[in-house]
């Protein structure tokens, strides 16, 4: 078997300092390719700060319950809670310290979240990539093991009966490529099951304090300063401490896996938005620890940011291969069924899909045009 990626470890109970003043605190979640979130506890003389709290919840919420007893903390210490990026995972327990202790909210000042007006705001990913072939993200038999366990099977027919009209994606919308849906895949079902439980978005934090590139915030005793890095969602930030090189980096870069790129986004180019800020965030200078969202602290951020580049680079060039392949204009849904393992297809691999041969588009290195059906077809060379 498959040695596990730290990732997909299982939440361990332990509270460890992994930088001055700074606690890693990991959460309970049981996503494909993800065993945990870490939250972080940032201390000062007032209380502290947490970043990332996790799923919406009771189980959530009493971790973390138990890891700010293992630290001395209570809840009503925390005066902050600060938000990554609007994944469920890392916002979960905020309202309730908002509610019931009055913590401040802080995220990016584009923070939105799930059924909002516009397609363009559907994220429809609750988490990070694991579909991901050149850098895997999950062993094979883990995925089925988890399908397993989560009750759902191949063949689960009413699975179809969300979005089925053609050209509908799951939420129910058009999917800007066209054609008709594929199955959900199970991160989409447990999605449609955690908004069931949010009642439609009803945890979803109130942001009372937004944030900006560049903006300062006191955290820990440190200055940090708010990095935008979108990509992985337009809304994503990571926080920076120059003077001691530490480095928050939610979900935009983590130890072993690549995050989830998707092509519905309110970006022109979220692969180029990505890229962009995987360079940004590579440059800076003094790195020594980086505390990822998902699994272990590690320092060099910038041999990261290179590696899921190339990923990103060899994917791009396999789409040029299918293409030759394929010898004529070919859809979204037939490039990710080559770029993608079976047991990942589905509207999150067309995504991610779609979001690569979009930059192709714009480099101008890839032409695409629609048929009578509205169904896209690209052709790359
Ligand atoms: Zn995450
Ligand atoms: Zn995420």
């Amino acid at each position: 078997m498959k040695p596990k990626r730290q990732e997909q470890e299982t939440a361990s109970t332990e509270v460890a300092e992994v930088a001055p003043n700074i606690l890693r605190m990991q959460l309970p979640i049981r996503l494909p390719g993800l065993g945990h979130v870490n939250m972080y506890a940032l201390l000062d003389k007032n209380g502290a700060a947490l970043i990332d709290p996790g799923l919406p919840g009771p189980v959530t919420w009493q971790a973390i319950q138990h890891r700010l007893r293992q630290a001395q903390l209570l809840p009503k210490d925390i005066h902050t809670v600060l938000i990554t990026h609007s994944h469920p995972d890392h916002f979960g327990g905020a309202q309730r310290f908002v509610k019931e202790f009055g913590a401040t909210v802080v995220a990016h000042r584009s923070f939105r979240f799930g059924l909002a007006k516009s397609i363009v705001e559907n994220q429809p990913e609750i988490s990070v990539d694991d579909l991901s072939d050149g850098e895997p993200t999950i062993a094979p038999n883990d995925r089925a093991e988890m399908t397993e366990r989560g009750g759902h099977h191949h063949g689960d027919k009413h699975a179809h009966s969300h979005g089925s009209s053609e050209g509908a994606g799951w939420w129910g919308g058009p999917t800007p490529w066209g054609g008709s849906p594929p199955r959900p895949s199970f991160r989409h079902r447990l999605l449609r099951r955690v908004y069931r439980v949010l009642g439609r978005g009803m945890n979803v934090p109130k942001i009372t304090h937004p944030v900006e590139q560049g903006d300062l915030i006191e955290l820990a005793g440190r200055e940090m300063f708010v990095q935008h890095t979108p990509g992985h969602t337009p809304d994503h930030f990571c926080l920076h401490d120059p003077e001691a090189g530490v480095f928050i980096a939610g979900d935009h870069v983590l130890p072993t896996i690549t995050p989830h790129i998707s092509g519905i986004s309110s970006s022109e180019d979220p692969l180029l938005s990505f890229f962009n800020s995987l360079d940004r965030v590579g440059e800076l200078p003094g790195i020594k620890q980086v505390l990822p969202a998902h699994g272990h602290p590690f320092s060099d951020l910038q041999a990261r940011t290179v590696a899921i580049k190339e990923h990103h680079y060899e994917r791009l060039e396999r789409i040029h291969e299918i293409s030759r392949e394929f010898g004529r204009p070919a859809s979204v849904r037939e490039y990710s069924q080559h770029l993608f393992r079976r047991r990942s297809w589905g509207s999150m691999a067309e995504s991610e899909t779609y979001a690569h041969l979009e930059h192709l588009r714009h480099a101008g290195s890839a032409q695409g045009h629609r048929d009578k059906r509205g169904v896209l077809y690209f052709e790359t060379g």
